[in-house]
């Protein structure tokens, strides 16, 4: 069914200010090769046409020709222009929040077309359409409400923070040991995730190394970029960017969040058009400095089983981080086994880009995690290391549905743990 003139006209206006050198060279280029097929986890597991990258694209080249080229809006079908449907735009629906945003269609296109990108102008439209993820659009928008009325949560927060602090007082042995939050010109300020995994490991770390450091209040994930706005996603890293200018800290430190460490890395200072005044980096380069610079130590012998390392897509193939990750591992393991293929070539773990949020993807998640399975058996490690929380979730679902028999840890947990072990011990 056609969508009203209203709706057809607001989304085509849309399309208009999103068209740029860089989505017509996209839509453009493409030669119809067929090798992103090989390259995408979700097209390899399911066959289904929906899920090859070229075709998600050809979703938005299909509108971009009726509506803005003289052949298409003559003889649409035969230029292969399309109307806006309920139905174009369902299927756009299923195409677009299915996506990982792993790019690694992008890595093997001979022209490097960015499937991702041209999805971001499909979310706009979507959610433009009263059509963007119901789940992801409850997510963004209780993150928001969280950071308006912080000072309610706040006493919260410092209540189970304290038993926290109880927890890393008996850890390391020090009874003044403390997890310090709004302190003023510390010298990092720590974004962990929703609950203390990502919280008491990284207070052993930072106090074993004497770090000067804060907590946010905040949360790193961020709901509004996997949903495809802008201005929810934007207003959610907003909140930690105050933070940390209010606190005069001299860097951010995101916790093992590769979605979390693309916005703040990539996209955060384009959407609010300013420089931060702090540097931001990911709590693996700080690990990985703080062991260069002998401000830690690990123990060798901590991880006596194989271990293998899973490459985050947003934090390996998307961002560059590959040696440190390795380089910590090694230093606590006798018996590294790489994955093949790894790297820029490593597969999705399949629950990327909000896909783990979505339940109604759940049983698509499983099935198209299907060549990590095949990879994680290969090396026949015990343990399987990963710093992004999406990734370790998906892995440990598929160590259950799959039965793999391993154990997955973030590597702050590797290090905090291993700092804990007094070396004769080990
Ligand atoms: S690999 Fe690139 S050029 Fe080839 S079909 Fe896929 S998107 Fe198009
Ligand atoms: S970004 Fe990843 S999931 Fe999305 S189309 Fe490309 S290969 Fe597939």
């Amino acid at each position: 069914m056609t969508v009203d003139k209203q709706t057809e006209e607001k989304l085509i206006a849309l399309l208009k200010q999103k068209i740029n050198r860089q989505l017509l060279y996209y839509l453009d280029i493409c030669a119809r090769c067929a090798i992103c097929r090989d390259a995408c986890h979700q097209y390899v597991a399911t066959k289904d046409v929906h899920y090859l990258p070229a075709y998600r694209a050809e979703l938005i080249r299909r509108i971009y020709k009726k509506y803005f080229t003289r052949t298409g809006r003559i003889i649409p079908s035969l230029y292969e222009g399309k109307e806006i449907t309920d139905d174009l735009l369902d299927e756009l629906y299923k195409v677009t929040y299915a996506c990982t945003g792993c790019r690694r269609c992008m890595f093997y296109c001979p022209f490097s077309i960015d499937t991702t990108w041209v999805l971001s102008v499909a979310k706009t439209i979507l959610i433009a359409a009263g059509k963007g993820s119901p789940i992801l659009t409850e997510l963004a928008d209780a993150a928001i409400e969280k950071g308006k009325n912080i000072d309610l949560f706040k006493g919260i927060m410092l209540d189970i923070l304290k038993d926290t602090e109880r927890k890393l007082q008996e850890k390391v042995g020090d009874p003044k040991a403390t997890i310090p939050v709004e302190k003023e010109d510390s010298n990092l300020l720590y974004v962990a995730l929703s609950g203390e995994h990502t919280i008491l490991p990284a207070a052993i770390i930072f106090h074993q190394a004497k770090e000067n450091w804060t907590l946010s209040l905040f949360e790193a994930s961020n709901y509004g970029y996997f949903l495809g706005d802008t201005a929810k996603a934007k207003t959610i890293a907003q909140r930690i960017v105050d933070e940390a200018k209010r606190l005069k800290v001299k860097e951010v430190v995101v916790t093992e969040c590769g979605h979390a460490h693309r916005v703040f890395k990539f996209f955060y200072e384009s959407w609010a058009k300013e420089k931060y005044p702090f540097q931001v980096s990911s709590i693996l380069e700080i690990i990985h400095r703080y062991l260069k610079e002998g401000r830690i130590n690990l123990n060798s012998k901590y991880i006596k089983e194989p271990v293998t390392y899973h490459d985050p897509c947003q934090i390996g193939r998307n961002y560059g981080v590959f040696a440190e990750p390795r380089d910590i591992i090694s230093q606590v393991s006798a018996d590294f086994r790489e994955m093949n293929p790894q790297r820029e070539k490593n597969w999705c773990c399949g629950a990327g880009g909000g896909v783990v949020a979505q339940p109604d993807l759940d049983e698509f998640r499983i099935k198209t995690g299907e060549l990590k399975v095949k990879q994680i058996r290969q090396t026949g490690a015990k343990i399987v290391v990963s710093p992004c929380e999406n990734c370790r979730l998906q892995i440990e679902t598929l160590n259950e549905k799959y039965n793999l028999g391993i154990r997955i840890s973030s590597i702050m947990d590797l290090v905090a743990y291993s700092l804990l072990i007094p070396r004769e011990q080990s």
